[in-house]
């Protein structure tokens, strides 16, 4: 067991969508994600206007130009929710990650105060 957990914050994602956007420009899947933006958007403008707020990214400003959370936010394996962080707990062995969860800060209190009823 680790020492701590690691945690996973709107930067993290933020970072993985645009490697991920990056990756996939081009091919159907790509299509279906920028499908998510508002539909009187074009994809330059988004991204021109998410460079445009400099090296000190106001996650919030990102949410409003794309029209959608899900490039900035975690997603809470327990409740579905997008979040603004995740936790994960349990085991991370480097061949598979069955044994994970990313779990929001509500349902971690939900989880201790289940465990503290218990006795
Ligand atoms: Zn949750």
């Amino acid at each position: 067991m680790p020492h701590s957990w690691p945690i996973f914050g709107r930067r993290d994602r933020f970072e993985e969508t645009c490697a991920w956007l990056k990756t996939h420009a081009g091919d159907p899947v790509w299509e279906r994600y920028v499908g998510c933006l508002p539909k009187d958007s074009k994809w330059q403008d988004v991204l021109d206007a998410i460079v445009a707020l400099g090296n000190n990214l106001d996650f919030n400003a990102v949410d409003t130009i794309t029209g959608t959370p899900a490039w900035t936010r975690q997603q809470c394996d327990e409740c579905g929710e997008l979040v603004h962080a995740v936790i994960r707990l349990g085991e991370d062995p480097p061949d598979y990650d069955m044994s994970t969860i990313n779990i929001c800060i509500a349902c971690l209190n939900k989880a201790v105060a289940q465990l503290e009823d218990h006795g």
